[in-house]
């Protein structure tokens, strides 16, 4: 076994715990077992090698007896009598339940009915269910990027999504009859002998192959080689309401990808992105424009043409009006989401001012310094 734990995990001896863990999950999701159904007993060799290397560099006072002693240091340290069981079982659930959770989206109960495998893979758990080898679908994430004009009135979008459909072929059931599970003699259950720094451990743990039932389908559909789904693309219309904002999602319940053997499925979660506009900038539900005025609108007042969401409005202006001296359209801003009121329009305005004015604009404007 390779004793170079930053070797093994890829890491250079200043990685920071973060790095750490990240390119332990990195490994841990390529090499385990349940990952490598074709190349078990290696992959659960380097399952453990990766595990032991992590268990001894994330600690960091772990780490560094390892820098000092090397894995003996380690493991003198830590090893029976003064390392405590709880923290390192505690670790690995925390660590590799958010692991399955991604490998498997969500649903680690579903997966394993009831109890979660590590319980008894590190001893902990007593109760054990006999599960359904289901898993839920994934959730899919899409980003939909909507215009201020289309969030103002409320749109309709149709997307496409690659995702996971239950197989009609066999109806998602993965295949035909049912045989004890080979690999685990159809006890549902294997044991596993774990050696790590802290000593030896033997455990008994949830068999992959069968997902704890202790059979697997005879004869595997051949149209989704037993899985039960197959990938599709689906077009999907979406509703979405006035008023959103940017980071708002919606949720469309059942519509991810469908679960193997049978699982329910996982959700479409549509994420709304505002495409930034270039006359309109949004506060809350409130916009704000920049509107120019010539210098004798500005002066003596009178009325200019104002953009909004909803089409051109006229905005009075009154005698006297300021550089940046702002104006209220009320109601003219985004509806509330959920339709409660709506935001107002705020028109800055400013001073328009010619940068090549004509022979005759000059005269004039010359004229007037005069009287000023
Ligand atoms: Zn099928
Ligand atoms: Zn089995």
């Amino acid at each position: 076994m390779e004793r170079d734990y930053y070797k093994i995990l890829g890491v250079s001896k200043d990685a920071s715990p973060d790095e750490i863990k990240a390119a332990y999950r990195k490994l841990a999701r390529k090499h385990h077992p349940d990952m490598n159904p074709d190349n078990k007993g290696e992959a659960e060799e380097k399952f453990k090698e990766i595990s032991e290397a992590y268990d001894a560099l994330i600690d960091p006072q772990k780490k560094a007896a390892y820098d000092r002693f090397g894995p003996e240091g380690v493991s003198q340290r830590y090893g029976p009598g003064g390392f405590d069981t709880g923290d390192f079982v505690r670790m690995h659930q925390t660590d590799l339940g958010d692991l399955f959770s991604e490998i498997f989206g969500g649903g680690f109960g579903d997966l394993f009915g009831g109890g979660s495998i590590f319980d008894e893979f590190f001893g902990g758990g007593t109760t054990r269910t006999r599960g359904r080898y289901i898993i839920r679908g994934r959730d899919i994430k899409v980003r939909i990027l909507l215009t201020l004009k289309e969030i103002y009135s409320g749109v309709e979008k149709t997307i496409r999504v690659r995702r996971n459909e239950r197989c009609k072929v066999c109806d998602g059931k993965g295949g035909k009859g049912l045989k004890s599970c080979p690999v685990c003699n159809g006890q549902g259950r294997i044991r596993q002998t774990q050696r790590t720094v802290f000593g030896q451990f033997s455990n008994i743990s949830t068999c992959p192959n069968c997902g704890g039932t202790g059979r697997v389908i005879e004869e595997p559909c051949f149209s989704c080689n037993g899985t039960g789904v197959i990938k599709k693309t689906a077009t999907i219309k979406v509703k979405i309401p006035p008023g959103v904002q940017n980071g708002n999602y919606l949720s469309l319940r059942n519509q991810g990808n469908a679960g193997e053997h049978g699982g329910p499925a996982g959700d479409l979660i549509v994420v709304i992105e505002e495409k930034p506009d270039p006359v309109f900038t949004r506060r809350g539900d409130n916009i704000y424009v920049r509107a120019p005025i010539q210098y004798p609108v500005a002066v003596l007042g009178g009325k200019i043409k104002v953009k909004t969401l909803s089409g051109d409005v006229i905005l009075k202006i009154p005698p006297g009006t300021q550089s940046t001296q702002m104006f209220k359209l009320r109601g003219r801003g985004m509806p509330s989401l959920g339709g409660y009121g709506r935001g107002d329009q705020l028109v800055e305005v400013y001073i328009d001012v010619p940068k090549h004015p004509s022979k005759e604009t000059k005269e004039v404007i010359e004229k007037l310094s005069k009287v000023l």
